[in-house]
This record gives C-alpha cells, sequence and structure tokens, in this order.
C-alpha cells in the first residue's frame, strides 16, 4: 500500500533519457516504484492521481538564487513552488549570511537586509532554517566570500593579512564541515572588489580540498569580461577547485555577440582538463541592487560609509560625476525594481530616466537621491542583454539554469525581476517550445538532473526509485512563464501539481500551505 500513485504520464527522468508513458509510486517521500506503461496489477494508494498524458518530471533545482536572503519574510516561497522549483540553492554571489561575528552583525545586514541573524557559524544558520524558517522547498546553500570577508575583516578595503587569509580559510573549512555545498564570489560588491586573485585562489584551494566548486559572480560581465573571465578560469586552474560560473551573460550592446568567444574560452578551459560549468537565467534583463550603479569605492567601509559620503558635498559631487560616466546613456534601460522608502514607492516600476524626468534633476542625481533615501534596500532591473547571446549560452551543454532570483510570494509588494516567478518555465515554453533549442528532456536535465549532479545530490533531482519524491506535473504544451516584467507577481499556467517530499505543495496554481522542505547538508 502507497502514499500516492501518479499513472498515465509522459515522464522525463532529467537524466536527458528520452520521455516514456508510465508512472510511479510514493511512500514515506519517497519513490517507491517507478514503472513503463499502466500501472503493475495489484499496486494500490491511499490517493491516485491521473495525469492524463501531463509531464511529470522532478522538481526543479534552482541552483543559482538568493532565497537565503528573503525567507525568513516568505517560507512558502509561492513565486518559487508556483514555477515547480522544490530545491533552492542560496549563499550565491558572495552573500551569505553565515558565517557570521556579531560585532559585524550590523554591516552584514546593511549589506545583505534585514533577517535574524541569529547564529555565528554555518551549521547553526541551517539550524536555524531548520527550525524557524521550515521553507516549502528544500534548501541547500554555499558560503558567500563576502561573509567571511567581513567576518574576518569587515568592509575593509584591502588585501587580507596572511593571519585574516588563515582565519577566513579556517571559516570555510568549518561552513564546509558543517554542510555547505560550495564556495561562492561576488566581485562586483564590496567587500568582494577589495580581494584580489591570490586571495581567492587560496580560498578556492580549500573548496577544492572538499571536493567542491567555486561560483563567481565575476568581476565584470561586460566591457571587461575578457579579463574577468580568464581570472576565473585561472582560479580554478591554479587551486584545483571545479569552477561555476554565475548566471553567465553580456552585458551593454558593445559585447552583444560576444558569448561565441566567452563559451570557447569555457570549452578551452574544459578541454584543459579544468571542471567548468555555468548557469544562466532566461532573460534579456539583469537584477541587482539599485545602488550598483555607484563606482566600487563609495562602498569602502560598507553602506554606514556610503550613507556619510552621500551626505558629504564634494565627495557626492565626486560620486555624481563617476556614477554618469559609468553609466553614460543607459538610464533608460535600468528600472527600479523596489525601494523600501514610501517617497520611492510611485516610482516602481519605471525607468530611471523618467524618474529624473519627474524628479526635475539628472538621472545621476535620482539615482543617488535614491540611494540616499534608501541604502542597499532598493532593487533595479536592467536591460542589458541580447536574446542570441541568451539563446547561444543556454544551448551549451555544460550550462544548467538557475534564476538568480529571491524566495517571495504573490503579494510581495514590488516589481521585481520576475525571474524570481517564472525562470524555469519561461525556458520551457519560450526557449524549448517556440524558440526550439533543444528537446523538453534537455530542458528539464539542465534544471534538475544536472544541478543535482553538479551538487552531488545523490537523492535527488531524478525520476528513481529510493529518490526523494520532489515532482512537477506540468502540460507541456501550455506550461507558460504567465510572470512579466510589468506584472511579475504571478503564478505560472501550466503545472497542475507541485511535490516537495512527496507532499503536495501546489495544485493548479495554487500553493497548498505545506512547508515540507528539508535543509540539505552535504
Ligand atoms: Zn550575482
Amino acid at each position: 500500500m502507497f502514499d500516492l500513485i501518479i499513472k498515465n504520464a509522459a515522464i522525463v527522468d532529467g537524466s536527458e533519457a528520452p520521455a516514456f508513458p508510465g508512472g510511479l509510486a510514493v511512500k514515506d517521500g519517497k519513490i517507491a516504484a517507478l514503472w513503463h506503461g499502466g500501472v503493475p496489477e495489484g499496486m494500490q494508494a491511499a490517493e491516485t492521481v491521473d495525469a492524463d498524458g501531463l509531464t511529470l518530471s522532478p522538481g526543479f533545482i534552482d541552483i543559482h538564487c538568493h532565497s537565503d536572503e528573503t525567507f525568513y519574510d516568505y517560507p512558502r516561497a509561492e513565486g518559487k513552488i508556483l514555477q515547480g522549483v522544490t530545491t533552492d540553492v542560496g549563499g550565491n554571489c558572495g552573500i551569505s549570511l553565515a558565517p557570521l561575528r556579531q560585532e559585524y552583525k550590523d554591516l552584514l545586514r546593511s549589506y545583505v537586509g534585514p533577517a535574524p541573524y541569529a547564529w555565528e557559524s554555518f551549521g547553526e544558520f541551517l539550524d536555524y532554517v531548520e527550525k524557524e524558517v521550515r521553507p516549502s522547498e528544500n534548501f541547500a546553500c554555499g558560503v558567500g566570500h563576502g561573509a567571511i570577508r567581513i567576518a574576518a575583516m569587515g568592509f575593509e578595503p584591502r588585501k587580507a593579512t596572511a593571519a585574516e587569509l588563515e582565519d577566513m580559510k579556517a571559516m570555510l573549512a568549518a561552513s564546509f564541515d558543517e554542510g555547505a555545498y560550495f564556495l561562492s564570489s561576488g566581485l562586483i560588491y564590496a567587500p568582494g572588489t577589495f580581494s584580489d586573485e591570490a586571495e581567492l585562489t587560496e580560498l578556492s584551494r580549500v573548496a577544492a580540498r572538499y571536493g567542491t566548486f567555486y561560483a563567481t559572480h565575476m568581476r565584470n560581465e561586460n566591457l571587461h569580461i575578457f579579463d574577468a573571465l580568464p581570472e576565473a578560469i585561472r582560479i580554478a586552474e591554479n587551486s584545483g577547485a571545479s569552477l561555476q560560473i554565475s548566471h553567465h551573460k553580456l552585458i551593454r550592446r558593445e559585447m552583444w555577440g560576444r558569448s561565441v568567444e566567452t563559451l570557447q574560452l569555457i570549452e578551452d578551459a574544459r578541454a584543459r582538463g579544468v571542471d567548468a560549468w555555468a548557469d544562466q537565467y532566461p532573460y534579456i534583463a539583469s537584477s541587482t541592487y539599485y545602488a550598483s550603479n555607484l563606482p566600487s569605492w563609495a562602498f569602502e567601509g560598507g553602506i554606514p560609509a556610503l550613507m556619510e559620503r552621500l551626505k558629504d558635498g564634494a565627495t557626492r559631487t565626486k560620486l555624481l560625476k563617476e556614477t554618469e560616466e559609468m553609466i553614460g546613456d543607459r538610464w533608460k534601460d535600468i528600472f527600479l525594481g523596489y525601494a523600501v522608502h514610501p517617497d520611492d514607492k510611485k516610482y516602481i516600476g519605471k525607468n530611471t530616466a523618467e524618474i529624473a524626468e519627474r524628479m526635475g534633476v539628472t538621472p545621476a542625481e535620482a539615482c543617488l537621491a535614491i540611494v540616499t533615501r534608501n541604502g542597499n534596500d532598493a532593487s533595479e532591473v536592467n536591460f542589458g542583454m541580447c536574446e542570441e547571446d541568451v539563446e547561444r549560452i543556454m544551448q551549451a551543454p555544460f550550462v544548467m539554469i538557475g534564476s538568480d532570483g529571491w524566495a517571495y510570494d504573490l503579494d510581495y509588494p514590488g516589481k521585481p525581476h520576475p525571474r524570481s516567478f517564472g525562470a524555469f518555465p519561461r525556458v520551457l515554453n519560450h526557449y524549448c517550445r517556440e524558440r526550439g533549442l533543444f528537446p523538453l528532456e534537455t530542458a528539464v536535465y539542465k534544471m534538475t538532473g544536472l544541478p543535482a549532479k553538479r551538487l552531488g545530490f545523490s537523492d535527488r533531482g531524478l525520476l528513481k526509485e529510493g529518490y526523494w519524491a520532489d515532482l512537477c506535473l506540468f502540460d507541456a504544451r501550455t506550461i507558460h512563464d504567465d510572470p512579466t516584467y510589468l506584472d511579475p507577481c504571478r503564478p505560472c499556467s501550466g503545472i497542475a501539481r507541485v511535490y516537495v517530499n512527496g507532499v503536495l505543495t501546489a495544485k493548479d496554481g495554487a500553493h497548498t500551505g505545506s512547508r515540507s522542505g528539508k535543509v540539505l547538508r552535504r
């Protein structure tokens, strides 16, 4: 007697093997039986679901997201669950909320945003998530280089001393011992910007020792990407760590089309024996902190120091000038996604050129005004990529899908990047079905079996007997990313059911309220 039978499905098992008609049975949260064709004779369950030809795949694994910044307020993670994601992987882009030293708690909070910070070690953080957050999805996490650097030396804009580096390595190793999956860096953000290649190589050696990867939001993804990508590859090559290029993309018109060259660099590295991979979100717009439009020296000493600089006349003038130079004529591409300050709510969803016009100032002045009022509590959606690069990158066999999004519910107050609500169905609908970049089996593999292999999961990411029953039942003909830039906080259509560890968590576009996710430890 099983808990659940799903019959008459088109099984896409996550391994890239051809789909076949069949079904599966679930017992105690795991896949207990899987078959081709009709239900085996005598098999019974408390509940039987007739899939009626819909596609049954593993739940999607979001190998690159930032839900660990938001799931305290949104443990149901409706945006993720309603697009079929059953495992979120946080700790990316150098940003994790552990390890944490209490003396730097306020600095980390000003940088990452509100969270309980009721822990110090990585293990204590995972315990907190398990006991207090209890998210609807499974959760795995990497260690952010920014977090260990802040814990070791605050926002100091300089190289680490030998003692500080040893301290960071010890914290990193302890975090791996306590369940962290990988090391990440975010080299456009302070304090990552203050670190050099030697520091990152030394830390990646620890990742190599633990047999895991170094994931990097590279130092540059636009005009200087041909310095940044070779740096990332050298760090992997010299440390022996595996490499994950985070959210690979090329921003700015001048760089469009040059994914031919970036992919070639990665392929060459692979041919030399570097274990190099990448992830990508399926949109031509990126999203980050709105404050990232300011030059990196503005963040020396952290956000409180930035706020002081914005008050000082001469420094503010210098910031204004450099911000203006950095962005040039791109203000109309940079939209305000969210701002915490009430005065800026009316600008959410508008681009910076429009906002400037309404404020009656220049765009750079409007940008500084928003940062002055909101600190790091404002986000942007930035249209800087081209479809040709997005498609070319997505087709590379070493590229998997990650949303780079956050855990939000449908009532999230703002117009965040739609990737938090629709990244995975968008690949299935637009890039697989409409554009025909690859077959359905490959699309599903890039969001299940491949990231699972990458993370070393031995019991998730495939439909296989003995694996956890993380499942997504969807209509491959109609699945659609309804969330858009103008109206992002919506469920996706075409997804009938989502199960997390065998528990029904979404049905026909509505969250059931179940919170059956598990905290995963490496
Ligand atoms: Zn990033």
